[in-house]
């Protein structure tokens, strides 16, 4: 017969178990989840409704930012929670009478995209902030010593002017670091913004958990994804390979024949550019290939797809743009190849690296890319014929 202590004893013993075979239930629910894309904008989906949902953490707000080592800054990706105690009652209620579960909240997001609309998932997307040893910032503080912080209702107060404390305006939160081989490459943030709900010790060591989990998931993605990007690359240019222009042109057509948008093709050819890979070798003739290929990268506009068509040939797809604007961009590549310098005056006295190019623009030149290739050709050919360093179309 036991005590009546150590009955006490038994039963909060047989209580903690209980919380944590549930607790593992929701991890083991969220790790599968992160599991079954490779894609980020949906591990990031999955793991923000892991910290918000019911069935998961069940924070009110929960906002995901990755740490961007080329600029050393700290940047919102996505943001999960509602705005106000009316839209936050609009959507648990609509959660519970759904019966929704993680699956079907994943989902949701996959098919309708609704994020996108959210003004707080916008509001964070625009938050960066600098890494620098030196920013007293508690991005920093998180970001560089690796752990977890947790301001209560006390300690916030010391914070008030913190950028991510004044963007929230929060009385209590939580920080945690998402962390890759003990490197940070992320931050979450929670808090109960609606039901002012105390965070618990429990509430952060789930969190911390589902962290270590999570850090791991996206940098499996952001090296997925950067083997993709890669792989449609050529390699000399790193620009979009052959196949690529391909898909992206077939892509980009069936987009605005469905808006009932032009869309225009720019062909490009280097002028006699066999007389320099003659005279100056392959691995000069190389070395201008990619100059100019920076030249056109950098000269055409963010939308617009710069690519490898192959050899010495360029190809530019130009979305939303109709002729006279393509025609436009294209006279603007030419001259200024025309300006740029690639080869030493004393190696070819008087001669001047030029290009000529072809134009189709869609729908009036063709309906396929097939079509809108060989009008292009033959532009290209055109403006050869009449002497080179031209634009036809
Ligand atoms: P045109 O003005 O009629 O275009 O004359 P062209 O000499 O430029 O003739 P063409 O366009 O047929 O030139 C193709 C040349 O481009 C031949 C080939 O040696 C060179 N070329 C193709 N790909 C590469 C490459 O990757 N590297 C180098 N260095 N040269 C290449
Ligand atoms: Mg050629
Ligand atoms: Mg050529």
């Amino acid at each position: 017969m036991l005590h009546f202590k150590g009955m006490e004893d038994l039963s909060s013993i047989k209580q903690e178990l209980e919380r944590t075979k549930s607790e593992l239930a929701i991890l083991y629910e969220i790790s599968n989840a992160m599991r079954t894309t490779l894609k980020l904008d949906e591990i990031l989906y999955i793991i923000l409704t892991g910290v918000t949902a019911h069935m998961g953490l069940g924070f009110n707000r929960a906002m995901l930012f990755l740490v961007n080592d080329k600029e050393n800054i700290v940047e919102g990706k996505m943001a999960i929670g509602p705005e106000t105690g009316d839209e936050a009652n609009r959507v648990w209620k609509y959660v519970e009478q759904e019966k929704m579960d993680m699956d079907d909240l994943i989902n949701a997001y996959k098919v309708s995209r609704h994020m996108e609309e959210s003004g707080f998932n916008r509001q964070v997307q625009r938050f960066k902030i600098s890494l620098e040893e030196q920013k007293d910032n508690l991005f920093s503080l998180v970001g560089l010593e690796g752990m977890p912080l947790h301001l209560t209702r006390e300690t916030i107060q010391n914070y008030n002017h913190d950028p991510i404390i004044k963007m929230l305006k929060a009385e209590e939160l939580v920080i945690v670091p998402l962390k890759a081989k003990d490197k940070v490459n992320g931050i979450i943030v929670a808090d109960n913004f609606i039901t002012k709900k105390p965070i618990s010790k429990d509430d952060l060591r789930m969190l911390i958990m589902l962290a270590n989990q999570a850090g791991l998931a996206i940098e499996n993605s952001q090296l997925y994804e950067k083997t993709v990007i890669r792989a449609h690359l050529d390699s000399l240019t790193e620009l979009w390979n052959h196949g690529y222009f391909q898909y992206l042109l077939g892509v980009e057509l069936e987009r605005a024949r469905a808006v009932s948008n032009p869309l225009s093709l720019i062909m490009v050819d280097i002028d006699d550019f066999k007389l320099y890979n003659d005279t100056l070798g392959h691995q000069q003739g190389d070395r201008i290939l990619k100059e100019i290929a920076i030249l056109l990268k950098n000269q055409s506009r963010k939308m617009d797809y710069v690519c490898r068509y192959g050899g010495e040939e360029f190809a530019i797809i130009l979305p939303y743009t109709d002729k006279k604007e393509a025609y436009h961009i294209a006279e603007r590549f030419r001259e200024n190849v025309l300006k740029q310098t690639f080869f030493k005056k004393e190696e070819f006295a008087g001669k001047t690296l030029s290009v000529s190019l072809g134009l189709a623009t869609f729908p009036e030149n063709g309906a396929s890319p097939a079509e809108l290739i060989a009008y292009a050709d033959k532009a290209l050919y055109e403006a050869k014929q009449k002497g080179k360093n031209q634009t036809c179309g």
